[in-house]
């Protein structure tokens, strides 16, 4: 049987196409990062909120008690829902067409490949198979830790939180994260997608939903010619010459096997029913998805790329403070990224009052606490608890002397 040849120039646009998208993602979400340290006042939301593993961390509280824990938005619940909108269609493919870790790795993967002239090494069979569970114990462990306590306790262990912490002034919190990423990103300069493959627990959930996907990718039999370039091509090495549907969970939808085949019509992302979808479509399609969701989460109010103010998320009106007698504010929501401004702001603490007890001038008031607190002594901590008292009993407030009131700190 004649061979009809795949023409070149659309599979390398799908390539680029996916490839932009996901430095798009990076590139923005670093920025993100960057600025969420570097902003006082309109910064955007932390990685907590901007990461759809936390809207799977808060599920249990958000059913159970109606809340989401400390530290997680309803943004990250959005983009949970966004991720598994694009994972009923099309498998893994937040991993392999947005995902900025993954992002991150597929460089360093192209580092390495360059350092080494295209040779890959690879893990011995039988070692794989076992190491790819692990990523599964990642999931379940955190998982049941977080929904029994409400804690997020991967956040010392995650790289994307590490990364996402840079430019933070509290690098060294982060220091196993870091360690995690180093490893991860070495990895990945030797084996392709190293940390998706053995420990990354959103991809281990997306992969037990990818089972029941509607598209996959689908190989015919009868016009392969067996040249294994798909085999190559795949980074997290699935036999795609071997199978006839890729049912497997590693599939993180990249589509590179199909556009290195060489065959038309031979790798094909497809439905059971034969509706078919080029790559650079699944791309599009994917993209179309996540943004609609997210848009939607946006109009109806459960998606914020920038952080509520304290007057904002104490539910304090507009224009008014809880000294016009309306809502008080819970200090609980103070926190060290909190600034003195919108402490005064939701409040109605006059400015005034800081500067003569705690000496911080009002130009300093729109620094964080935190910040503040290098400069003039006052903790996070100890200024909730001076609100709190503020708010009880002003004339105690009033006479208060800087450093009697310790109150716990708890960080961005
Ligand atoms: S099988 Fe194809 S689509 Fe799936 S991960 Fe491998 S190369 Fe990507
Ligand atoms: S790339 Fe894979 S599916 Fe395509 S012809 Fe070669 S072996 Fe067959």
């Amino acid at each position: 049987m004649a061979i009809e040849r795949s023409p070149k120039g659309p599979r390398t646009t799908a390539r680029i196409v996916r490839w932009s998208v996901l430095a798009v993602v990076l590139v923005g979400i670093t920025v993100i990062g960057y600025l969420h340290q570097a902003l006082a006042i309109g910064k955007p939301q932390g990685v907590d909120a901007l990461c759809p593993f936390g809207g799977l961390e808060t599920l249990a509280s958000l059913f159970v008690n109606g809340t989401i824990i400390r530290k997680i938005a309803m943004s990250s619940v959005v983009l949970l829902a966004a991720v598994l909108g694009t994972a009923v269609v099309f498998r893994r493919s937040f991993c392999g067409q947005i995902c900025p870790l993954g992002a991150l790795q597929e460089g360093f993967g192209g580092l390495g490949r360059k350092l080494m002239r295209g040779k890959r090494l690879t893990i011995p069979a039988p070692v794989d198979r076992v190491a790819r569970f692990l990523k599964y114990g990642v999931l379940l462990g955190f998982l049941s830790i977080t929904w029994a306590t409400s804690t997020l306790v991967i956040r010392a262990y995650d790289p994307w939180v590490a990364y996402m912490h840079l430019t933070s002034a509290e690098v060294a919190e982060y220091a196993f994260g870091f360690g995690v990423l180093a490893a991860s990103l070495v990895g990945s300069m030797l084996y392709d997608r190293f940390f998706c493959k053995y420990a990354c627990p959103m991809g281990a959930f997306l992969g037990l939903i990818s089972r029941f996907s509607l598209f996959k990718v689908r190989r015919n039999a009868e016009t392969c010619i067996d040249c294994k370039l798909c085999d190559h091509a795949c980074p997290v090495n699935i036999e795609v010459s071997s199978a006839e549907v890729i049912n497997s969970a590693e599939c993180i939808d990249c589509n590179e096997c199909v556009t290195a085949c060489p065959v038309k019509d031979t790798l094909e992302v497809s439905t059971k029913g034969g509706k078919r979808l080029s790559p650079l479509a699944v791309t599009g399609a994917v993209v179309a998805i996540f943004t609609f969701v997210v848009l939607l989460g946006s109009a109806t109010g459960g998606f914020s790329i920038t952080m509520p103010s304290l007057a904002q998320e104490a539910g304090v009106p507009t224009g008014e403070n809880s000294s016009d007698g309306g809502v008080v504010v819970d200090t609980a929501l103070i926190r060290g990224s909190t600034t003195w401004k919108e402490i005064t702001e939701a409040t109605g603490i006059p400015a005034e009052t800081i500067t003569d007890i705690f000496g911080i001038p009002a130009v300093d008031q729109t620094l964080a606490l935190k910040d503040a607190s290098t400069i003039y002594g006052v903790s996070p901590g100890e200024a909730r608890a001076w609100v709190e008292l503020w708010q009880t009993d002003r004339a105690a407030a009033e006479a208060y002397v800087p450093g009697t009131l310790l109150g716990e700190d708890h960080e961005e």
